[in-house]
């Protein structure tokens, strides 16, 4: 047997070796699902299958490019470099480019991402004249995505009397006029959007008998990782690519199933053995990621779940430490818990920056865990936030070399048309819009002829506008000898980019010019074929392509010894040694918005337990009793999750903070923490007024106002526990919680960690709290 097959286990074998026909492996988090595909397209191209023969999709380039490194190290590079492997995305734009023609689309056609999407239905909501309030191009944006994804057209959107009745309920009347505006102007600039890359190779497949015949016959083998997230249009491409030779292999958990907002159908993988004739199902049960502490909490969490398939997860690993649980007063003090334990744990560990992630719900929590870290000196990177290719300067450069391309990008040229300025005005621009629509013509085509249009702009702009054409002309001349270096270096210069960013002198405008440093650095890099694994020749085209499709996953190059901070979306099938989870509150985590149905709340589980299997040897749940929110400092509850673990598996902290001062007792809550004292040296300033946080009310907020009498005795105990953890509160105790008020206890339920106190509350009425982690205390 082939050494690395060793590698595997039992369970694993079995799918692995596994070649022709239909087959599913289900399995949770961390039991080598992805490893499985991988020795699987090693052991298929072993076994002599050509491996021009072989499409294999992932969720994300970067995780294709990693199985592309493993495999060659088992069958070799040049071998290796045959294999198409990417994101649903990424294999069908290029399959597009093939076959543009039929479509009607040119070969070189723009990819539009999601901020040319943007800038493009706010300009159509413009010139329709209709409010912005009401048609917010995100969600208008939003919309049309989730018709493209369920493969309702602009026809059929008109032919559904419903879909039209449903939007002007939402008191969008003209969404589909929109909606055709944009798909009509999308195809005049020969530019396809995300949405569209999945659509129109739908509309490939089924319209054109051969093409379909085409990639059946060459894609005789088909993997998808992560299957549980695909959407309808993916469905449908890789159901209607395996229909002839069915060998199609399909990896997932319907338990990590997280993006139905976006429209994946987690019934994709609940109905596969329907899908196709006898399918084969494998299953794997061993986790080799977590310990056992980990594995173990998120099976207690998934349990909660009603829709799902039962399955068995179990690890050979250690116990491991428990998962520590944190509350702290503030999301200021959660970010000072999290860089100051990274800290000790680094230093006691050994361990590397890289070690370490935190993941959050929602993008807006980073900035106060940044703040922390920053202080700290720990180095960290954002991930998901704008890819490197949509910064500002990025794409102005990018933009001109579009235009290069694709003439007819409409995006990029009114992008660079008047930047740096050379005294194009929104007016003059608006006209060749106008004419262009009237005419059926793309703007570059009125200014090409300027002369002859039917356009009110007087001669001197005439003059500056046919320059511009001259100007992009003489780029497409230079792009038939430069390389994509060569040429973007003599654009930056001679479109005056350089010199206007050069100009500004600011911190930000020396940034901007180390960004353009940098992208010229990439097309070197490109150029000289350095990417040995990838199956390129190094056109302008193609490093468009690459970079139009590009995550910020995906740049991770140079540095990379840092703490990852990401949303748990984005988190998916990585795994760390160490992650945090912050933000454990109710209402954004289960987010506010996601807890209308039972359905909503069950994916906010699924999206917990995927964090929580992300982590190898220590998790970290971390929750704060208020937090700057859209500016105002709000205060929160622990969310549900950390309830819904078992408490075995917990251990729950109390800051080190609160167990040196009692907020009830002292209006210090707002001083700040001093930043140059070790971890468990932190105290508060003695600070006589409370210091506010930018953006706060002057006064402190009502529940913070210190009203209470100072002979309460502390709320905590020196040990850590809340002294009512094991206490014996009774039946109409008057009790004081901190943002509640004083309320009388109405019913007690429960035993050890789980009691719970049903109290009528002055203010806020009656709650139930668990005493684990409410603060009371008895007046
Ligand atoms: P997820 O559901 O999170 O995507 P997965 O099921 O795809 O997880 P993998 O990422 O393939 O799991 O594997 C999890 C970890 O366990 C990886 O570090 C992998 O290298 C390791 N692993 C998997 N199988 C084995 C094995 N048989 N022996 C040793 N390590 C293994
Ligand atoms: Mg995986």
């Amino acid at each position: 047997m082939e050494k690395y097959l060793s590698q595997l286990n039992e369970a694993q074998l079995e799918p692995t070796i596994q070649i022709d026909g239909p087959m599913i492996v289900i399995a949770g988090a961390g039991s080598g699902k992805t490893r499985v595909l991988t020795y699987r397209i090693a052991y298929m191209m072993s076994k002599g299958i050509d491996a021009f023969n072989i499409l294999s999709l992932t969720f994300t380039n970067k995780a294709a490019r990693e199985m592309k490194e493993r495999i060659a190290t088992i069958v070799g590079a040049s071998e290796a470099k045959n294999l198409w492997m990417g994101t649903f995305h990424s294999v069908f734009a290029k399959i597009l480019r093939i076959e543009a023609d039929r479509l009607g689309y040119p070969s070189n056609f723009t990819i539009y991402d999601t901020q040319d999407s943007d800038r493009l239905i706010a300009s159509i909501i413009k010139e329709m004249g209709l409010d912005k309030d009401i048609y917010k191009y995100k969600q208008v944006r939003s919309r049309i995505s989730s018709y493209k994804n369920s493969l309702i057209t602009v026809r059929a959107y008109f032919q559904n009397p419903e879909l039209k009745e449903a939007d002007a309920m939402a008191r969008r009347p003209r969404m589909g006029d929109i909606y055709k505006e944009y798909v009509e102007r999308c195809f005049k600039a020969g530019a396809m959007d995300f949405d569209d890359l999945l659509l129109k190779t739908n509309e490939l497949l089924t319209r054109f008998p051969e093409v379909l015949a085409k990639y059946q016959n060459r894609f005789k083998y088909i993997l998808v990782d992560e299957y549980q997230d695909t959407n309808h249009s993916q469905y449908l491409i890789v159901r209607a690519l395996s229909d002839k030779f069915q060998n199609i292999c399909v990896v997932g958990d319907d338990a990590q199933s997280i993006y139905a907002f976006r429209g994946a159908n987690i019934n994709n993988i609940l109905n596969f053995q329907k899908d196709y004739d006898d399918v084969k199902v494998f299953r794997l049960e061993q986790n080799y990621r977590s310990t056992k502490n980990i594995v173990n909490a998120a099976n207690s969490i998934i349990d909660k779940n009603q829709t799902k398939l039962d399955k068995i997860v179990w690890t050979a690993n250690d116990e491991g430490p428990k998962i520590k649980v944190n509350r702290s007063l503030t999301d200021g003090d959660e970010g000072r818990y999290v860089a100051s334990t990274i800290f000790e744990t680094k230093m006691q560990n050994q361990l590397m920056h890289s070690d370490f992630a935190i993941l959050y719900r929602t993008n807006a929590q980073s900035r106060s865990i940044e703040d922390a870290l920053r202080k700290r000196d720990i180095p960290y990177r954002i991930y998901g936030g704008l890819s490197f290719y949509q910064r500002k300067e990025i794409k102005d450069v990018l933009s001109y070399l579009r235009l290069i391309i694709n003439p007819a990008d409409e995006e990029a040229l009114k992008r660079v048309i008047n930047f740096p300025p050379r005294g194009i005005g929104q007016t003059t621009v608006d006209k060749l819009i106008v004419s262009a629509n009237g005419y059926n013509r793309t703007m570059f085509e009125v200014m090409k002829n300027i002369d002859k249009a039917d356009v009110k702009i007087n001669s001197g702009t005439k003059t500056k506008l046919q320059d511009f054409v001259t100007l992009v002309e003489s780029y497409q001349v230079l792009n038939q000898t430069a390389d994509v270096f060569e040429l973007a270096e003599h654009v930056t210069r001679t479109s005056g980019l350089i010199k206007e960013f050069n100009k500004d002198g600011t911190p930000e405008g020396v940034t901007r010019m180390e960004n353009i440093e940098e992208l010229l650095n990439g097309m070197k890099d490109f150029v000289e074929g350095q990417k040995e694994i990838a199956d390129t020749t190094g056109s302008l085209a193609e490093f468009l392509e690459d970079v139009a499709l590009a995550t910020d996953l995906d740049a991770d190059k140079g540095d990379t010894n840092h703490v990852a901070l990401m949303t748990i979306h984005l988190a998916k099938g990585l795994e760390f040694p160490y992650v945090y989870i912050v933000g454990l509150e109710e209402d954004l985590f289960p987010s506010a918005m996601s807890m209308n149905t039972r359905s909503e709340l069950e994916e906010e589980r699924r999206l917990f337990y995927v964090a929580l299997t992300r982590a190898e040897k220590q998790a970290y749940l971390t929750y704060a009793l208020s937090r700057y929110r859209w500016g105002k400092l709000v205060d929160s509850e622990p969310s549900r999750f950390i309830e819904e673990i078992d408490e075995q598996y917990l251990e729950i902290l109390t800051p080190i903070e609160e167990r040196r001062f009692n907020p009830m007792l002292d209006a210090d809550i707002f001083g700040d923490v001093k930043q140059d004292v070790e971890p468990n040296k932190i105290r508060y300033k003695p600070a006589k007024q409370p210091v506010l946080k930018k953006g706060a009310a002057k006064k402190a907020p009502e529940k913070f106002q210190v009203t209470t009498p100072k002979k309460l005795k502390p709320v905590v105990n020196t040990n850590g526990n809340t002294n009512l953890f094991d206490s014996k509160l009774v039946v109409g105790n008057i009790v004081k919680h901190l943002r509640f008020g004083t309320g009388e206890v109405l019913k007690i339920e429960g035993t050890g960690a789980d009691i719970k106190a049903e109290i009528n509350f002055q203010h806020g009425g009656v709650k139930k709290l668990l005493l684990r982690f409410a603060k009371l205390e008895v007046v």
